[in-house]
């Protein structure tokens, strides 16, 4: 029988690394249980939705076809109108990605001469190319949509004055990014976002009010549709799959525009009606079941990193105490060999692929070359424990995820082992 801390050894964890996640561990005991509250809070806040909508074991029957009357899909939708507050929802496997539910639902509410505008910075990489700020096929700007954007003021405040002037007879859609992304800024609490929409009605209350909220959901016990917002839209390979929804997004928020993202998904005339589901709907009911406590675990993992990394004299952001609104932590290594050693230290302690070696890459669309570290059942999945870094000044990276806090303890420590291996810390 191995003690523990033997286990650690054996999987590869020296005594002075575990020594010191034990000692960082010990003093975010307060801050844990306030994450273990939020997860009640919305474990039993997905519960009652389940519960309301009389999910049943028929729900998990596969649909085939054009798959009409699929009980488990419809009911589904209904449980996340519920969950999230909002009068109706889309979620489905046949949205592809986050960036296929977010084009989904700018492209099925904007029309030829309508703008959208961001009123919170440049939007995540991939939406650049969906708008067109990045000449693309396809994109909303081929269609006649223009696209306006009022950037963050430089202490990471609401611009309400820059708003106030972008805001014109053509602006038709909102979106609000919740998470920072891979940005330097702060990712936005649902209560900042709730005074930007106020603001923004105050001026114009017939806009639509979007959110991207991947990476968001479940970190509070509000989510952007409690405060105001018309539509929230996310991953299901992030926060609400569980890690168990093998692919999917959703978009959930008022009745109308829901449809009209239904009508773009399918087709005119179409719109929630067909979609068959093949067998994926009691991997979205658990998932979105598990949803709260699996966001509670990658929380912890963040803050215990950035707590350790923090010690260690390394910048994070988010910093060591500063309060969560998503899943991402950053931390800068100053050095390539920081970066490469924690992505070798994520993938070591992976439940798959943890026997082959990360390496930096030129990947396509990147201006340099790129680490990443995934041992994931489900490709690409971020939810679980993934970390990445682009090989450039300030050399840092981004992680996020864990299926459950131990797994995320562990990657941690793992990645500390290897920067100790490699002479980057000393304990
Ligand atoms: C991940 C993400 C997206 C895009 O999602 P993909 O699934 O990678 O296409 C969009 N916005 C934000 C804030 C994200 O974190």
């Amino acid at each position: 029988m191995y003690s523990r801390q033997e286990l650690y050894r054996s999987l590869g964890i020296e005594q002075t690394v575990y020594d010191f996640g034990e000692q960082i561990q010990r003093e975010l005991k307060p801050r844990f249980e306030a994450i273990d509250d939020v997860a009640e809070y919305n474990q039993l806040k997905v519960i009652r939705a389940m519960q309301e909508n009389r999910v049943s074991e028929a729900c998990f029957v596969s649909s085939s076809g054009y798959g009409y009357n699929d009980l488990g899909r419809d009911t589904l939708e209904d449980v996340y109108a519920s969950a999230f507050h909002t009068e109706s929802a889309l979620v489905r496997p046949q949205i592809a990605c986050g960036t296929h539910a977010l084009a989904v639902a700018l492209a099925g509410n904007l029309r030829p001469g309508d703008e959208l505008l961001s009123p919170v910075g440049k939007p995540y990489d991939t939406l650049e190319e969906v708008i067109g700020i990045r000449p693309s096929n396809g994109s909303l700007a081929e269609y006649g949509v223009s696209y306006r954007q009022v950037d963050l003021n430089a202490d990471g405040s609401f611009d309400y004055e820059g708003i106030r002037n972008a805001l014109n007879d053509k602006t038709r859609l909102v979106t609000i990014q919740r998470s920072k992304g891979y940005q330097t800024r702060p990712t936005l609490s649902v209560a900042r976002i709730g005074e930007l929409i106020a603001f923004i009605r105050s001026l114009r209350p017939d806009v639509i009010c979007m959110v991207d909220n991947c990476y968001g959901e479940f970190v509070e016990t509000l989510e952007p549709t409690d405060v105001g917002a018309d539509l929230i839209v996310g991953s299901l390979i992030k926060n609400p799959g569980g890690g168990l929804a093998p692919i999917g997004g959703y978009i959930a928020g008022k009745k109308e525009f829901v449809e009209n993202a239904a009508y773009r998904l399918t087709s005119p005339g179409l719109g929630k009606e067909v979609g068959a589901t093949l067998g994926v709907n009691q991997a979205f009911y658990q998932g979105f079941f598990l949803a709260p406590t699996v966001v509670a675990g990658a929380l912890k993992g963040a803050i215990f990193a950035a707590n350790i990394y923090e010690k260690l004299g390394f910048a994070v952001v988010p910093n060591s105490t500063e309060s969560r609104h998503d899943i991402i932590q950053a931390v800068t290594f100053g050095k390539p060999e920081g970066v490469i050693a924690f992505c070798k230290g994520i993938q070591a302690a992976a439940p798959v692929d943890s026997y082959v070696s990360p390496e930096p890459w030129a990947m396509p669309g990147y201006d340099s070359e790129v680490i990443m570290a995934a041992g994931a059942f489900v490709q690409g999945s971020s939810i679980e424990l993934s970390a990445d870094g682009p090989i450039k000044p300030p050399y840092a990276v981004y992680f996020q995820g864990g299926l459950t806090w131990e797994h995320a303890k562990f990657g941690i420590l793992m990645s500390l082992q290897k920067l100790k291996d490699a002479q980057m810390v000393t304990l």
